[in-house]
This record gives structure tokens, sequence and C-alpha cells, in this order.
């Protein structure tokens, strides 16, 4: 299953459906052509998404694994504003390690918080407790050269 997502236009109100794979491209509305804004927040996956997913994006994907608490989705490292920034370049997606075992021992994640970067469907950098804000922004932009 691949995953989609709704943009409402801001000027008319239509909902777009965009495809993983233009995720970080801008559109254009399908009503009234207004420019729809590539995405700038992290998308949630799971066992039945993720890889049908992670293979449709072509752009540096970091994935961050991550542990609910009570106060909802802790934003390691600045992840959503790191999203924002790197709006049109990258797709941030999380994954909630709790309610999906069997895709994490699938992909071979053994501690959260996690971070792993996807280029092409393929490990390209992963890393835990310990990583910056300002490493995850350089190992983006030299996967954005590197190729
Ligand atoms: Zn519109």
């Amino acid at each position: 299953m691949i995953y989609s997502q709704i943009r409402t236009c801001q000027k008319c109100g239509q909902d777009n459906r965009v495809s993983a794979k233009h995720l970080a491209h801008k559109g254009r509305c399908g009503k009234c052509k207004e420019i729809l804004p590539a995405i700038s927040e992290a998308i949630e996956l799971d066992s039945m998404s993720f890889e049908d997913t992670i293979r449709e994006l072509h752009v540096p994907t970091m994935v961050y694994f991550y542990v609910p608490s009570a106060y909802g989705v802790p934003g390691q490292v600045g992840i959503y504003e790191l999203a924002k920034k790197l709006s049109g370049d990258a797709v941030f997606v999380r994954v909630d390690v709790m309610k999906n075992h069997e895709l994490v021992e699938r992909l071979g994640v053994r501690q959260a918080p996690f971070f792993r970067l996807y280029k092409h469907g393929e490990v390209f950098f992963e890393g835990g407790e310990g990583l910056t804000g300002r490493r995850i922004i350089d190992v983006i932009q030299s996967s954005m050269i590197l190729h």
C-alpha cells in the first residue's frame, strides 16, 4: 500500500490527492491551478505502507522511529522543524515502534529513538541517541550530492 496525501488548496478549498512519488514536489490544484507547496511535515507510515512508500520516494527520506509518550510524539532533534526547513529536498517519515513491532524487526531496528536515511529505497545513513539536527542536515545534504 503506497501512502498518499490529501493537500487542500488554500485558494479554492479543493482536496488534491498527492502520491508518495510527488510529496517533495510542488503541485498545482486540479481545480484552480493554484500552486500547492511541497510537503513540510513528517508523514506517519506503518507495516502496511512502509516498504512500498519508501520505494516510491526518490528524494532523501529520513525515517524517525519513535516511542510515543503520554505527551504524544516526542520531537527528537527538532525533527518537525527539519521537515519544514528541508521541504522540497527531503521527506520525513515517522514510525511508531510500539505499534509496528513486525516492521521494526524486519528492518533490523533495535533501538528508539532511531533515525535512518533512505535514498532510492536503500539505507544511506543511520543513527540513534546523540544524533543532532545539524548532523541530520549534513547527511541529507551529502546524500543529495552523492548518489
Ligand atoms: Zn484550488
